[in-house]
């Protein structure tokens, strides 16, 4: 059995890994894809101290870090379900698709995120060819060009105010009669003079040209015509799910499927913890995903040596 079991293999997974095998206890990951979202990633601008990487980089260089500390690492295993401890101090049982039962003490849950798709032509072609979809990491590679937001919710307006200061033309694009986001920001992006905003809009298409995006095509719903927009780039801002279903039955998630955790990562569970995209921690980045999966496992840790059993 495992001191510390760790279920999910990205920056989360990793930093609590690395933070429980440094305290000298039995730690493992188990990983449907060990790296994560790193792996689906060109390049990576804003991990402090490390100028500049690609994301297999980042996935290998992680993959090293918790190996030299003898981390068992399980990889291309995907965990179906926690039983949780009969009593606080019990064992954990984390149930593999392929029939195994991994036993232990703690769990860290660093299962992670995924960006929902459009599924148009040409996004999965032009996928970091144009298209993206976290404008904190990619808004920079599009300084002076011209660019869609898909998506008037929150997250969509904040990246097209966000962008606006950055590039030359956002457009905003939305399906819906109206912006869904907070009335602050859709009049935020209202008096930006380099937004425009399309509402009824349903993207139909990415176009790309020698390997990189070109236009957006959109139908605009009230007409029935369809539209073509001449641009550089299209940020995808229509949801983030997290990868918390096998979790449903055993684990408090919120309304959009996150882990819910406090301060400390505690999840409701008695020794199961949680860090990183798959929590209701905000801002889903790498080294705030990293820093929370270090929290947790010193979570876990104080657990372990106030918890009774041997
Ligand atoms: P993830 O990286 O999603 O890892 C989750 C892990 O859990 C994976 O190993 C997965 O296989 C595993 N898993 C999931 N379900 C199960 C299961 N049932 N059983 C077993 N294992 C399971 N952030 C930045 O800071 N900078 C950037 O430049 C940047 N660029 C990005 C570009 C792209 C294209 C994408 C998609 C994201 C980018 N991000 C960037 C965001 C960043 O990648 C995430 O915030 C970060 O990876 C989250 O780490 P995590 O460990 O919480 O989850």
């Amino acid at each position: 059995p495992f001191d510390v079991l760790v279920v999910g293999g990205g920056p989360a997974g990793a930093g609590a890994a690395v933070y429980a095998a440094r305290k000298g206890i039995r730690t493992g990951i188990v990983a449907d894809r060990f790296g994560g979202q790193t792996n689906d990633t060109l390049g990576i601008e804003n991990y402090i101290s490390v100028k500049e990487t690609t994301g297999p980089k980042f996935a290998a260089d992680m993959l090293e870090h918790v190996k030299q500390y003898g981390v068992d690492v399980m990889n291309l295993q995907r965990v179906a379900k926690i039983i949780p401890a009969s009593e606080p101090g019990e064992m954990i049982g984390v149930q593999l698709e392929n029939g195994a039962l991994l036993q232990s003490r703690s769990v860290v849950l660093a299962t992670g995120a995924r960006w929902r798709n459009l599924n148009v032509p040409g996004e999965e072609e032009y996928k970091n060819k144009g298209v993206a979809y976290c404008p904190h990491c990619d808004g920079p590679l599009f300084k002076g060009k011209r660019v869609a937001v898909v998506g008037g919710g929150n997250s969509g307006v904040e990246a097209a105010i966000d962008l606006a200061g950055i590039v030359a033309h956002v457009t905003l694009i939305e399906f819906g009669e109206q912006l869904r986001a907070d009335a602050v920001l859709v009049s935020k992006a209202k008096s930006l003079p380099n937004v425009t905003i399309l509402t009824r809009a349903k993207t139909t298409e990415v176009e790309g040209k020698d390997g990189v995006v070109n236009a957006l095509h959109y139908e605009d719903m009230a007409t029935g015509t369809t539209h073509r927009i001449e641009l550089e780039g299209v940020f995808v801002q229509i949801g983030l799910v997290p990868n918390t279903d096998f979790l449903k039955d055993s684990v408090t998630l919120n309304r959009f499927g996150e882990i819910e955790v406090d301060a400390k990562g505690h999840t409701n569970l008695p020794g199961v913890f949680a860090a990183g995209d798959a929590t209701t921690t905000p801002y889903k980045q790498i080294v705030v995903a990293a820093g929370e999966g270090s929290k947790a496992a010193l979570s876990a840790f104080d657990y372990l040596i106030r918890s009774s059993v041997a």
